[in-house]
């Protein structure tokens, strides 16, 4: 049977709406608004485009938001001198850095330099370690987006067992610590799986819920998976497709087309995980500039 597809451009969508609303009743009327600040160095060109997209996000839900554009050699020092600016401009209650950063910027750095109240991306140390503790902090917006589908989908993950594929900073780790947490949420058993595991089918036949964050296209396929798992494709990797006019399309880490005839339900690539981290991106926004005015907020 064909597994339901978990729409993540109808739930982003739907947070955007609440977050639109949010901004017209608790920041408007009082001549305020949520801002955000994007730092982009280098010509990336997915870089280019994800900027882009969420400043296009950061409009349609009201937000006061500016790029910052550098190029490929602007120094680590001025970058710093930047946020520290940027840190203390209340018009911007977020602050993110479009990952991946030059090889001559050290990312550990950067992370420490955003001031932890407008750090929407969630990775300063401070951040990440409340999120371990379990403590009330900027989830990062791919993990939070993956567990806003879980719970907008009553896709239950308290006593099963959840396998991650990757352990990255930004996905893997994170996403693994929230699904462990003691909360009725969360409360899943997880297996963390990496470049060095063995036999990783072993381990992916028995996962409730997979989730593959490891940047290899189509690595997932049907005979690693069990009829009843519940599928979240975090991969985005372009794969070159000579017919098409960009010559590549994107795909992701999951063989989606035979996958998705076994399995509960699956994310598809696009359409999934990727338009979720836009929105919790606004959604963490809105939190700091929510924070920043002490706000009773609404969505
Ligand atoms: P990353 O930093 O490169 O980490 C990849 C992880 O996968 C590492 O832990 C690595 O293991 C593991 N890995 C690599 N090859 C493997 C293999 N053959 N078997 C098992 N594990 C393997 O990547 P990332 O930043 O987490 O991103 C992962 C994917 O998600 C990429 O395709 C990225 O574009 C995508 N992504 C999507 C979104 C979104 O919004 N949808 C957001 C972020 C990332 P080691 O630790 O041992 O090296």
């Amino acid at each position: 049977m064909a597994a339901q597809i978990i729409n993540g451009k109808i739930i982003s969508d739907q947070i955007k709406e609440e977050i639109k609303t949010s901004v017209e009743i608790d920041f408007l009327p009082q001549n305020i608004r949520p801002g955000l600040a994007a730092i982009l160095i280098g010509d990336d060109p997915s870089s280019h485009i994800y900027v882009e997209s969420k400043r296009k996000a950061c409009e349609f839900v009201g937000f006061h938001s500016e790029v910052f554009r550098f190029s490929k050699d602007f120094k680590e020092i001025e970058l710093i001198k930047l946020i520290e600016k940027l840190n203390r401009d209340d018009k911007f209650h977020g602050i993110l850095v479009q990952q991946p950063l030059p090889h001559h910027v050290d990312q550990e750095k950067i992370n420490l330099s955003i001031d932890p109240a407008k750090d929407v991306d969630g990775f300063h140390p401070v951040n990440f370690g409340k999120l371990l503790a379990g403590e009330e902090t900027f989830i990062p917006c791919t993990p939070a987006g993956i567990l806003e589908l879980l719970r907008r989908y009553e896709i239950s993950t308290s006593g099963k067992h959840a396998v991650i594929l990757g352990r990255s900073n930004i996905v893997g780790k994170p996403i693994a610590s929230l699904l462990m947490q003691k909360s009725s949420e969360a409360n899943a058993t997880v297996t963390v799986c990496h470049s060095a595991t063995e036999n990783i089918k072993m381990h992916t036949i028995q996962a409730d819920i997979l989730i593959a964050a490891i940047g290899r296209p189509h690595f997932v396929t049907a005979e690693m998976v069990n009829e009843n798992c519940t599928v979240i494709d975090v991969g985005i990797n372009r794969v070159s497709e000579p017919t098409l006019k960009n010559k590549y399309r994107l795909v992701g880490d999951v063989k989606f087309d035979e996958v998705s005839t076994k399995v509960k339900a699956i994310t598809p690539v696009p359409g999934g995980v990727g338009p979720m981290t836009i929105a919790m991106l606004l959604k963490n926004t809105l939190i700091a500039a929510t924070n920043f005015y002490n706000i009773n907020q609404n969505a």
